[in-house]
């Protein structure tokens, strides 16, 4: 137990200082908050409350300021400031696209980046979040699979970008406003950087905080989470997060997929197929959406169509055809209009809903597939200019 207590709420004296500094609150699950608060001399009685007090100002209001919490005692107050932060990542920059879709380059420790896209629609919007710096997997097509840096990002460096992102958009409620009807972050993709799945924990604790009806509030169904195949894991994600699950299929036969989605070589299309055909929350009104790039030449023949639509027979599902996004030295081209037109004339026949992403900040490189590190990049472009040439 906490030796002495100092401040008349009964709060005890802190026994010692978390090491490295601060503990951040952002990202820290309920019940970790908790035992952090009793950590830091709240009394047991007290903590649960203190918890639900902190998340609002947090999670509902967006504060990172303890001393505006003006439900605590001023001395508590204090002592969260001398043991606790609130921390987002830092956004080195932002571009913003001509058609409004906004990049966000966001700075975690260690000196890394990843990128963050949100994408407005009508009044509301997409948050395409990292799950990763880099990726592990080596998808042919895409450009995130060619840097070679690659980390897990924290669950707090995964629900910081979606409060980076209100921050930015100034979307955060004000004071005594309750609803989340005309929010602009109105959901969230897990499909920028990085595969998720092989970063489970830290995005099950993140979209856990993000669902909080105490908090950011997003529902189940506005959340999606995107897997290139990683079979073993993708049931928790009905059973243990329970948002949307949308699958990188790409392919309809092993040799192609193989060769695009090199982790078909480990759980191969029948394998991938099984996994969803036992996918716990498969129902009508929660499809499973497939996501399938349009590839020149590679994988968008009608005989394709008919393949994709035979495969996925009985699972209730909805084709999502992504027009292939072109980064520099990328080895394929998108496929013309027209053929990705008939490709989902031919899926739409077939009873599934075919929707044709539109392509978003392609211009800012933030489509699909584009994202990769810039300042790698541009970190890179400076060293070979400062280099002397003669
Ligand atoms: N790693 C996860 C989620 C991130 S990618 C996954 O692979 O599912 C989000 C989607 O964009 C995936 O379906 C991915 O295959 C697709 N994608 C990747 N590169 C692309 C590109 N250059 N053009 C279009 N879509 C691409
Ligand atoms: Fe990784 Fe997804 Fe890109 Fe494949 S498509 S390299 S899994 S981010």
């Amino acid at each position: 137990m906490p030796d002495a207590p100092i401040i008349p709420d009964a709060l005890t004296l802190p026994r010692r200082l978390p090491e490295g500094g601060k503990v951040n609150i952002v990202g820290l699950t309920r019940d970790q908050l908790r035992a952090a608060l009793v950590e830091a001399g709240t009394p047991e009685m007290q903590a649960k409350m203190r918890v639900g007090q902190i998340w609002q100002w947090v999670y509902h209001r967006g504060l990172r300021d303890f001393a505006a919490m003006t439900n605590l005692a001023k001395e508590y107050r204090t002592l969260l400031a001398a043991r606790f932060e609130i921390a987002v990542p830092a956004v080195v920059s932002r571009q913003v696209s001509a058609d409004g879709t906004r990049k966000y380059l966001v700075r975690i420790a260690g000196g890394h980046e990843v990128e963050t896209v949100y994408i407005p629609e009508d009044g509301r919007g997409t948050l395409c979040i990292s799950s990763q710096v880099g990726c592990t997997l080596t998808c042919s097509f895409c450009h995130t699979g060619t840097q070679r840096l690659v980390r897990n990002l924290t669950a707090a460096e995964i629900v910081g970008q979606v409060m980076l992102a209100r921050d930015d958009l100034d979307d955060w409620p004000r004071a005594g406003q309750g609803g989340t009807g005309d929010r602009l972050v109105s959901n969230i993709v897990l499909m920028g950087m990085g595969e998720p799945l092989y970063n489970f924990e830290a995005v099950r604790d993140a979209m856990r905080i993000v669902m909080d009806g105490e908090g950011i509030a997003l529902g189940r169904r506005r959340i999606t989470l995107s897997t290139s195949g990683v079979v073993p894991e993708i049931a928790r994600c009905a059973t243990e997060i329970g948002c949307q699950l949308a699958v990188s299929f790409h392919a309809t036969t092993d040799a192609v997929r193989d060769r695009l989605v090199p982790i078909n070589r480990k759980w191969n299309i029948a394998a991938l197929l099984a996994a969803l055909r036992d996918y716990p929350r498969l129902s009508n009104s929660e499809r499973i959406t497939f996501e399938y790039v349009m590839l020149k030449g590679v994988n968008d023949s009608d005989a394709d169509a008919r393949r994709l639509v035979r495969l996925i027979a009985g699972i209730p599902a909805k084709i999502n055809l992504i027009p292939f996004n072109e980064w520099p030295g990328a080895p394929y081209e998108r496929s013309d209009w027209e053929r990705i037109e008939a490709f989902a004339d031919i899926v739409y026949k077939a009873g599934y809903a075919s929707p044709i992403r539109t392509p978003r900040g392609e211009d800012i490189m933030a489509a699909c597939g584009q994202l990769k590190s810039a300042s790698e990049k541009a970190r890179r472009a400076v060293r070979t200019a400062a280099t002397p040439t003669a």
